[in-house]
């Protein structure tokens, strides 16, 4: 509890007692007068304050304003009736006073069990001087810096592997719960818990680049960006409360007036009463607060599982996507290619493949590290010049003082190069020299296991539209579009293509609230993960740029994730509608109980601080996400 919460505790049990013992000593009518007087400023100085300065800053009409009215006016009217009763109006603070109480309680520790599920900060980094380890701020290691992670131990910084072998659990970063091993030469990301052996990893990336930090940073972000469902509340809330403040005068003038005017008894009193009691059943809270909640339950859920959600916004429209568009490499295939073959060569394949290895040096494709794993040995970075690669198509460069290029068709067709058709199934990777044919590379990949049960998931989901878009060939865009039962599929597209096809998409929607979303791991597609309503990207696979331009990020680039994404979605969606009808049903109801003389002030703020309690608690059903 923090000292807010305590001190606002002492006030209510200050305040309570005050209350109780008035009711049972009978003391004189001034000294009861005065007891009920500072009861009523121990719990409620605040919130006059607070009005007072809304009048004063011209933003009068909010609940403090609400319930400074409604007290004061109850009070007032105590006095009027000289009923000597003041209970009212001292009870309606307190009882407001628990209220938010209970909120910033409650709101203050699931927030905080948020943030715990999602604690993956690490607090250090070993490095090893002199054959002892020294804990250090992983900020101040430098790339390339030879860190030493001991079992238990969170993995600060990314990096690779250059002593040792364990296992990892990632459940943190990808909610997968089996271990994952590694050894020398693997790549390990931040965040991960070393689980058995002592680890020496080489940084690739200084800390703050790392992929702790960046998830971190998107987290942290993320409520900052506001879906249409809190804009609708923070909307409504300001037209609302004004109306009701309006409606209240109403109700405590016309009637009496239009009594009078029929010449009955024109009962001032009662009708004040029922203004005033209008007041405090108005009380917005239970949406205002519930909402955001929710999202970020919503948000924190999804991260526990792999799933970053940048924004309560991109929540929101993912619950509405129809249409799912497909990369294929990397996104739908694991994107690691093993050369199946290599032909029409007329020097060495192993001289070819060396040429196209050292010519993809610089590439961040899938198909260039498969080449250059296939290549085997150390890459001469310094026989390499001139480098310049071409999205969709492949890359040219000087080796060893020959103009190499090495991609598909199109990328020969550009430099008049005639390419040799190839009969097997695969991508192929021609390769001229000099402007000379020397020959193709045949790679295939594999598709990643679970992406047939994805597809299937996706359609239980209610997405009626699959499509895949790749830059590879028709022939093999075909096979892979017939294995897993994706019914449309474009072929030999350029980055650009890509674009204006999710556009034709786009325009083809039956209607603009079908949302569509675009899974890609941002090598040739960045573009394309920004124009789509929503940008999925493989996280572990992809590039920092499609990490960037994404609006959703899978850590474990699972495609089975991108269904539950919308589970979890659709799950958070209907919580925050839950909240909204059911809030607004109840406040509608007393507002008219209030205005017929039904309900007092007492069963109004019953009302409120019911409705409240339970909004935040279903809110926080929204974290519960692990078996959707
Ligand atoms: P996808 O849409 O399936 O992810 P890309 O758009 O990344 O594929 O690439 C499309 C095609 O362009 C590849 O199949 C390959 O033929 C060629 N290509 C792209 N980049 C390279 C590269 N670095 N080296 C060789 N070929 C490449
Ligand atoms: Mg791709």
């Amino acid at each position: 509890m923090s000292k807010k919460q305590k001190k606002m505790l002492i006030r209510i049990i200050a305040a309570s007692v005050l209350l109780i013992l008035l009711n049972l000593l009978k003391l004189p009518e001034a000294a009861s007068a005065a007891g009920y007087f500072i009861a009523y400023l121990v719990i409620g100085y605040d919130i006059l304050r607070k009005a007072w300065k809304g009048i004063l800053n011209r933003r009068p009409f909010d609940e403090c304003f609400l319930m400074a009215v409604a007290t004061l006016g109850a009070i007032a009217l105590a006095i009027y009736e000289k009923s000597g009763d003041y209970n009212e109006a001292v009870a309606v603070m307190l009882f407001y006073q628990i209220g938010e109480f209970f909120q910033s309680y409650a709101v203050g520790k699931s927030r905080r069990n948020i943030t715990e599920l999602m604690d993956i900060r690490p607090d250090y980094a070993n490095i090893e001087t002199d054959g002892t380890l020294e804990q250090i701020d992983p900020d101040e290691v430098e790339i390339g810096s030879v860190i030493v992670v001991q079992p238990g131990e969170k993995v600060p910084i990314d990096g690779i592997v250059t002593e040792g072998s364990s296992t990892l659990n990632t459940s943190a970063l990808t909610g997968e719960s089996v271990p994952r091993a590694c050894g020398v030469g693997d790549e390990i990301i931040s965040g991960c818990i070393n689980l058995t052996g002592v680890l020496k990893i080489r940084t690739t990336k200084e800390f703050g680049e790392s992929t702790v930090s960046k998830i971190l940073e998107l987290v942290e972000n993320a409520s900052s960006l506001k879906s249409r469902s809190e804009e609708f509340i923070s909307r409504f809330a300001r037209v609302y409360t004004p109306a009701v403040v309006y409606s209240a005068v109403a109700l405590a003038v016309l009637p009496p007036l239009a009594r009078m005017l029929t010449g009955l008894p024109a009962g001032w009193n009662d009708w004040i009463y029922r203004a005033l009691t209008f007041l405090v059943i108005s009380c917005p809270c239970a949406l205002v607060i519930s909402i955001p909640l929710s999202f970020f339950a919503g948000i924190g859920g999804a991260s526990h599982e792999g799933i970053l959600i940048k924004g309560s916004n991109y929540l929101e429209t993912l619950s509405k996507v129809r249409t799912v568009v497909f990369d294929k490499t990397g996104t739908l295939t694991k994107g690691v290619f093993e050369v199946s073959g290599i032909h029409h060569s007329p020097m060495e394949d192993a001289e070819l493949l060396e040429y196209a290895a050292l010519a993809e040096c610089a590439s961040s494709h899938p198909i260039s590290r498969s080449l250059q794993r296939a290549y085997g040995k150390e890459i001469e970075r310094n026989r390499v010049s001139e480098i310049e690669e071409t999205g969709g198509e492949g890359v040219r460069a000087v080796v060893d003082g020959h103009r190499v290029a090495a991609g598909n068709e199109k990328l020969m067709k550009r430099l008049g190069i005639t390419p040799i058709d190839c009969r097997s199934t695969g991508t192929i990777i021609h390769v001229a020299i000099d402007g000379a044919y020397a020959g193709h590379i045949v790679i295939s990949d594999l598709e990643k296991p679970g992406v047939k049960e994805a597809l299937a998931a996706l359609r239980n989901a209610g997405v009626n539209r699959l499509v895949m878009l790749t830059g590879d060939a028709e022939k093999v865009a075909s096979r892979v579009a017939e294995d897993l039962g994706i019914d449309e599929y474009h072929a030999e597209l350029l980055p650009g293509d890509k674009v204006s096809l999710v556009e034709k998409l786009l325009a083809e929607r039956s209607s603009e609230r079908d949302k569509l979303a675009f899974v890609g791991d941002g090598i040739n597609d960045a573009p394309v993960l920004s124009r789509a309503d929503i940008g999925i990207a493989m996280g572990a696979m992809g590039s920092d740029a499609a990490i960037e331009a994404a609006d959703i990020v899978l850590m474990d680039d699972d495609p089975m994730k991108i269904a539950k994404g919308v589970r979890i979605s659709r799950k958070c969606i209907r919580i925050v509608y839950e909240n909204i009808v059911f809030a607004l049903a109840v406040k509608f109801g007393c507002l008219i109980m209030g205005a017929l003389g039904i309900a007092n002030m007492w069963a109004a703020i019953f009302a409120d601080v019911g409705v409240m309690v339970i909004a935040v608690l279903n809110a926080i059903r929204a974290l519960r996400v692990k078996n959707l």
